[in-house]
């Protein structure tokens, strides 16, 4: 692998005895791991995000909201997801699932590269690194605390539709000033991708055994991962449902999705067919380390941890 500062920086740091890499708080024998066929998929922590409840539920009835969260042992005044990062290893690869939000967007994300470390995981190894989608959370850890990539050897790969829509020129202009750092943010990580973005459409396999799945609503160009192996199939979700209220309650629009009429049929949708299928999944924002099934619940589903 290539050196950059940041490697200095920790080498410097090891030469120094001061200990860093024996400190972190997550082992690699903790990671929460699902076998498939030859493949290994387990995720790694970016942190959490914190959010105000009028950010992300602000058109449903509120008490039914509050009474959901209660349930669910969740705190009534904001919502705070958890960020998973996806890590698929077989013989040949190493592909990861988006980037995390990196050191800029809120100071409770931004972990991947501690995580990595602490799994032992050298950001050189990382063949492929797949994009769900290009809101700051996923996207912006593309780049570390002195601007390099973070995975320096790595193939990118984003869908076309997602990468057209923050790449088109009225994009900014069209999107409202709260969420104008968005754009800007995504366009600046492009930016440093766009000579050697590997764009793909739904429907591609992508590396060998991953499949787009069209998920698009939560943003133009939002795309799931099928992993495949022999008979077995698990499916990386990314953003189709960010918490457990989505899971109660899949068709109340939730304020993150861009098109929320078009979330909501993706939703209902993707999740009717988890839980038919009883196919092994990964949220991004779900808890317990985001694995686990959908399984139906009275009208709608919940979530099963494991
Ligand atoms: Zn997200």
């Amino acid at each position: 692998m290539r050196m950059n500062r940041r490697d200095i920086l920790f080498a410097g740091a090891a030469i120094l005895g001061a200990g860093v890499l024996n400190t972190r708080p997550v082992q690699a024998s903790q990671l929460p791991t699902v076998e498939l066929g030859t493949r290994t998929i387990t995720t790694l922590s970016d942190g959490n995000l914190v959010l105000p409840l009028s950010f992300s539920f602000p058109d449903v009835p509120q008490q039914e909201l509050v009474a959901i969260l209660k349930a669910n042992g969740l705190p009534v005044d904001r919502l705070e997801p958890d960020c998973n990062i996806t890590v698929l290893r077989d013989a040949d690869r190493l592909v990861v699932f988006d980037v995390g939000a990196g050191p800029n967007f809120m100071p409770s994300a931004g972990r991947l590269p501690d995580s990595l470390a602490a799994a032992g995981i050298d950001p050189g190894e990382v063949t492929d690194v797949v994009f769900t989608h290009a809101h700051p959370d996923h996207i912006w850890g593309l780049l570390d605390d002195f601007d390099e990539v973070i995975f320096p050897d790595a193939n990118y790969h984003m869908g076309r539709a997602e990468w057209d829509y923050w790449r088109a020129g009225d994009t900014l202009e069209k999107t409202p000033e709260a969420r104008k750092s968005f754009v800007i943010g995504a366009q600046n990580r492009m930016a440093v991708l766009e000579d050697h973005i590997r764009l793909f459409n739904f429907g591609d396999e992508i590396v060998p055994g991953v499949e787009a799945v069209d998920t698009r609503g939560h943003t133009p160009g939002h795309t799931s991962f099928a992993i495949h192996d022999g008979s077995q199939s698990m499916m990386v979700l990314g953003d189709v449902v960010t918490g457990l209220v989505s899971f109660e309650k899949p068709d109340w629009p939730s304020n993150s999705d861009q098109d929320t009429n078009q979330a909501i049929a993706t939703r209902l949708q993707v999740m009717d067919r988890m839980a038919t299928d009883k196919m092994h999944i990964v949220g991004f924002h779900l808890p317990n380390s985001g694995i686990g099934f959908v399984e139906r619940k009275d009208a709608a589903y919940r979530f099963v941890a494991g």
